[in-house]
């Protein structure tokens, strides 16, 4: 009787079975309001959109999953009552955990930890996934171990991958499950170490969820730098490099805190395969 009960609470926790070619969720994790746009090389006539928005991602594989982005405010800010958080400028409604519950996940079934860079508003839980395997350039960890992180960055968010297993990704594409479909790309400039995710659905075509290579879609269009870039004039190639490689791979690409891209996106439980 014991191992049938151990076998049927397993069975109730257990993530969802692998899908049989790659999937994409894609989960609210809040906005962010009042930034001026001179912070971005624009005028405020120059935009569109009011604000920002925040996504985190999830990528389920036949081989495994990853974590790609995971917020601007930790879970552990929420209150019991589970109303929405507010810091500074950013605002979250919902906790990822509670999201990646929804569709059958929990921290413990996520293979891989992904970061498009370090800054606050893309790593807040992190340290949820301290157990997961790191993919990381070099550049972007030495900042966020330095002895005084400086910049838009918040070591509580990720204290806890110091110890976590890492892969130092060291080349212009990773191949994360080694099928071609889930590939980390260099794009270094906004961080040091800053990276996009390259995914190739099978029914939805190729997509590129492009980090902050750009948070307006201003800057795309009218050649604007932030003010705040690590390194322009290595964001300037980045740009360049991957404006050929979607030509090349005839990829869509998503610039995740754009509100209008957000906005026309499937939220989980809907996904992208
Ligand atoms: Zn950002």
């Amino acid at each position: 009787m014991l191992s049938l009960a151990l076998l049927s609470s397993g069975a109730v926790n257990a993530a969802p079975k692998p899908p049989k070619s790659v999937r994409l969720y894609v989960f609210d994790c809040g906005s962010i309001k009042g930034l001026a746009t001179s912070t971005f090389d624009l005028k405020p006539e120059e935009v569109t959109a009011k604000g920002f928005v925040v996504p985190c991602y999830l990528v389920v594989h036949p081989k495994g999953t990853m974590m790609w982005d995971v917020g601007v405010i930790p879970d552990s800010m929420f209150k019991a009552d589970g109303a929405p958080v507010t810091q500074g400028i950013s605002t979250v409604t919902k906790p990822l955990l509670p999201q990646l519950a929804a569709i059958g996940y929990t921290p413990a079934d996520i293979k891989y930890l992904a970061l498009s860079h370090y800054h606050s508003d893309h790593d807040a839980n992190a340290n949820s996934f301290a157990g997961s395997t790191w993919l990381v350039r070099k550049e972007d960890r030495d900042v966020m171990f330095a002895e005084k992180p400086a910049g838009i960055i918040q070591p509580t968010h990720y204290s806890g991958l110091k110890n976590s297993k890492t892969v130092i990704l060291d080349k212009d594409e990773y191949d994360v499950f080694g099928d071609g479909t889930v590939v980390i790309k260099s794009a270094p400039g906004h961080t040091p170490g800053h990276q996009v995710l390259f995914l190739k659905f099978k029914k939805d075509g190729p997509v590129l969820v492009a980090g902050d290579l750009y948070h307006y879609p201003e800057e795309r269009t009218l050649n604007r730098f932030p003010s705040f870039e690590f390194n322009k004039e290595q964001s300037a190639v980045s740009r360049k490099n991957i404006d050929e490689f979607l030509k090349k791979t005839h990829a869509q690409i998503w610039i995740e805190h754009d509100q209008a891209t957000f906005d026309k996106l499937k939220k989980a439980p809907e996904y992208y395969q």
